[in-house]
């Protein structure tokens, strides 16, 4: 079972034990004191925040120890993968903050040196074509703790298997019909080491090398090789590796060059609560139409997480704070939503937003005056400077800031009532008129104690609650989209029947039009992040336009209702 850390209290990054390893490496003057690492990921989909954590790794690494790190597209199955994504991957690593400089490279570089590698290892009969099928072969792999059945093919002559090879990329053969193994041991314990195959039949053309290619390697026998051709001293991957490093050994002891070998190191994958991670399925989610695409703000994608409002320092900030280790675990998603919240309080301006708005009439105060008051725009800044606001007569304010009949200690707006309205005067509430056919409140009645403006000396007068606010007449309409979380589920993904279609959240999107704004916000442009006060993190969404802004909600204030009677 996977446990559900809580991580929260100790929020000091200390040195991995994969720093730990480089560090010593160093000491020791392995690779004449290089570092030199890869991120590689397989262009068959948009990163997403556990990519995240590899890519930190991978490239914080290498900047902290003076090394270097490549970007490696993984292509080597050319029917999943697509251009579209190559571009994702290189936008969002470098939104994330960081550089692969000149060095872009793709697992198909090497084909012609993969292929011919492959000939060596027919030729020293370590390798054969085998003419079965994949499901019988994976029918006489054994089990750990029985030996695997040996495939009829196995003393192929190397001439025949030569020949049989060259005729498979020839286009010879039909898909699925041929494959060539490594022939290495088909009782030892690790299966992976079971005479895998390591190239196969594929029609498809690839994106990058056309035709040229009928036979592809397998990510097993690609992986390895690349890494060693390229100079990679640490190759930093995910724990379900590590039982396929003997294997991936294997490959570079049979290569025989004996001048280095890339050290791998595995570590445990980002898993988050109320998450699923892997591509395939987040994949389903956009053909299936269950999110607006691969950027919905509800995607663990980091190009969602850009859209929901992330920073890069948040997602930075979230993986150093989970660390690198060796035992699988969920991570909870609120630490990353701490972690997004803290980024935010600090550089997100304050501003008055209403969602579900309330019309307050300020009976006392004069028709067609305004007034600008000035509000600090981040109290933990002040080089944020503030800002002028207008105030009028009639203002809104949000719908569940009244009641009629409050309960005990509801500091905020009811009949009798006063409250601050935050920058400006102190209100009373004198009365309210309901819609005759709904019943619902349309307005209330208040009137203002004019001696009482903030920041002036005349009144010492104090009260429970402060409220924000939006003059009526200067308002901005809105559409505001609050989402939550995509599943309602802790382990959407890891449940037995594997629907995680069942655990879909109903309520992760709320869309709430006719949201009143400052007029501050008139030119706000995407992706910039404000926190509403007393409500959360907003950003403005890509298809925002001046005559209809659009703001999703990053996340919410912890605590809502925290006083800010300041
Ligand atoms: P998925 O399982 O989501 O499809 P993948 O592992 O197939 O992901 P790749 O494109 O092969 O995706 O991944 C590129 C790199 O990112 C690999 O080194 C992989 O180990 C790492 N990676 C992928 N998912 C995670 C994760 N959840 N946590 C940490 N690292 C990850
Ligand atoms: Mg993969």
């Amino acid at each position: 079972m996977r446990m559900l850390e809580e991580k929260k209290e100790e929020l000091k990054p200390s040195v991995s034990f994969i720093e730990q390893f480089i560090i010593d490496d160093l000491k020791e003057g392995k690779n004449n004191g290089r570092i030199h690492t890869r991120f590689p990921p397989e262009p068959n989909g948009y990163l997403h925040i556990g990519h995240a954590k590899a890519i930190c790794l991978d490239f914080g690494m290498a900047q902290k120890y003076g090394g270097k790190c490549n970007l490696r597209f993984d292509d080597t199955n050319p029917v999943k993968e697509e251009v579209e994504y190559i571009d994702s991957i290189k936008e969002d690593i470098r939104w994330l903050g960081f550089d692969w400089e000149i060095r872009e490279y793709y697992a198909s570089d090497y084909f012609g040196k993969l292929f011919d590698f492959a000939v060596d290892l027919i030729k020293k009969e370590l390798a054969y074509v085998d003419d079965q099928s994949a499901d019988i072969i994976s029918s006489q792999k054994g089990t750990p703790t029985q030996p695997g059945t040996e495939s009829p093919f196995r003393r192929r002559p190397v001439k025949e298997n030569l020949d049989l090879f060259y005729k498979m990329n020839e286009g010879e053969f039909e898909e699925g019909s041929r494959v060539l193994r490594a022939k290495i041991d088909m009782t030892t314990p690790n299966m992976h080491m079971r005479d895998p195959i390591i190239y196969r039949i594929i029609k498809t053309p690839h994106h990058r090398t056309g035709s040229k290619w009928m036979v592809y390697p397998m990510y097993d026998f690609a992986h390895g090789q690349c890494d060693y051709f390229e100079g990679i001293t640490h190759s930093l991957c995910t724990l379900e590796f590590e039982i396929h490093r003997p294997l991936y050994d294997w490959f570079i002891d049979q290569l025989k060059t004996g001048d280095y070998k890339p050290r791998q190191i595995e570590f445990n994958r980002l898993n988050l609560s109320f998450t699923m991670m892997s591509k395939r399925k987040l994949l389903e989610l956009v053909q299936e139409s269950k999110v607006s695409g691969w950027d919905d703000p509800r995607m663990p994608t980091l190009c969602g997480l850009r859209r929901r409002g992330y920073t890069p320092e948040a997602i930075r900030r979230f993986i150093d704070l989970i660390g690198y280790t060796k035992v699988e675990a969920i991570n909870d998603v609120s630490l990353l939503e701490h972690a997004v919240r803290e980024d935010l309080n600090i550089k997100a301006p304050r501003v008055f937003g209403v969602l579900e708005p309330l019309k307050i009439i300020i009976t006392n105060y004069p028709e067609g005056k305004v007034e600008e008051v000035e509000i600090v725009n981040n109290p933990e800044d002040e080089s944020m400077g503030t800002r002028k606001v207008p105030f009028s007569r009639e203002v809104y304010i949000e719908k569940d800031d009244f009641m009629e009949n409050p309960p005990h200690k509801f500091f905020r707006l009811a009949p009798g009532m006063e409250v601050r309205l935050k920058g400006a005067y102190i209100i009373k509430c004198e009365n309210f008129k309901r819609n005759e056919k709904s019943g619902a409140i349309e307005e209330v009645y208040c009137t203002y104690d004019p001696l009482t403006r903030s920041g002036g000396h005349a009144s010492e007068k104090k009260v429970k609650g402060t409220l924000h606010w939006v003059s009526a007449q200067h308002a901005i309409d809105a559409e505001i989209r609050l989402y939550d979380r995509l599943f309602d589920h802790e382990d959407p993904a890891g449940q037995k029947d594997d629907d995680y279609r069942k655990f879909l959240n109903p309520s992760s999107l709320k869309i709430l039009n006719g949201c009143k704004l400052e007029p501050s916000l008139r030119h706000v442009k995407p992706l910039d992040k404000f926190q509403f006060q007393r409500l959360g993190y907003f950003c403005v969404d890509y298809g925002s336009t001046e005559s209809h802004p659009v703001f999703n909600r990053t996340v919410s204030l912890k605590d809502t209702w925290a006083k800010i009677n300041k």
